[in-house]
């Protein structure tokens, strides 16, 4: 990868050798590396000792989850906050293991729709929950700093199962829970993209 970085410097009009770069072909290396780990995580591992039976069933929220990923298109950051909630149907997750799963799937070359998606869809899968609710809120510099659609650098997604897509009330209640986040000052469910529905997501200002 080292070779690669250094290449790629020459080929962007930069001189490897000085000082400044000397050893930025490593460090970026380092750096990919480490902003990717969530391709060599095992999520069986990570999640297994931390699903637990209980005779719970209210609605678990995390919210203002931070994340930080890679788009896969532009290989630039795209990052913001998370909010995830589940209604359980006789097991739970360790509330720490949820914050981990949304880093696992952010550190990966991505979009900001699949990684939405991918986090309901392990929790439907490891607890078999009534419902899993998944909002993204991302700042993409990809759009942000090349200086073209600058008003939709910001994109919120969202899956939504089980009964927080048949039940609008649990849906709402969710939504209400998590929008007193400053950039959720008039979010409503029909403003939000959600990943299950429909392909596209809504970009907002
Ligand atoms: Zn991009």
């Amino acid at each position: 990868m080292q070779e690669l970085i250094r290449r790629l410097l020459i080929e962007l009009g930069e001189n490897p050798t000085r000082e400044g770069l000397r050893n930025t072909p490593r460090r970026v290396e380092k750096a990919l590396k480490f902003l990717t780990g969530g391709y060599g995580a095992d999520l069986d591992a990570i999640l297994n000792d931390a699903l637990f039976t209980v005779d719970y069933n209210e609605m678990v929220i995390v919210k203002d989850i931070d994340f930080y990923s890679l788009c896969e298109h532009h290989l630039l950051p795209f990052f913001g906050k998370c909010h995830v909630a589940y209604i359980p149907q006789g097991r739970v997750i360790g509330l720490s293991k949820i914050p981990r799963l949304v880093d696992i799937f952010a550190r990966r070359l991505q979009l900001q729709e699949r990684l939405t998606s991918q986090i309901a869809e392990t929790i439907d899968s490891k607890i078999r929950p009534l419902g899993v609710a998944v909002v993204v809120e991302g700042t993409h510099l990809c759009m942000a700093m090349r200086g073209v659609e600058k008003q939709n650098s910001f994109a919120v997604t969202s899956a939504m199962l089980g009964v927080f897509r048949d039940h609008a009330r649990t849906r709402m209640e969710f939504l209400e829970l998590i929008k007193h986040r400053s950039s959720l000052p008039t979010m409503d469910s029909s403003t939000l993209a959600s990943v299950t529905d429909e392909a596209e997501p809504v970009t907002r200002r």
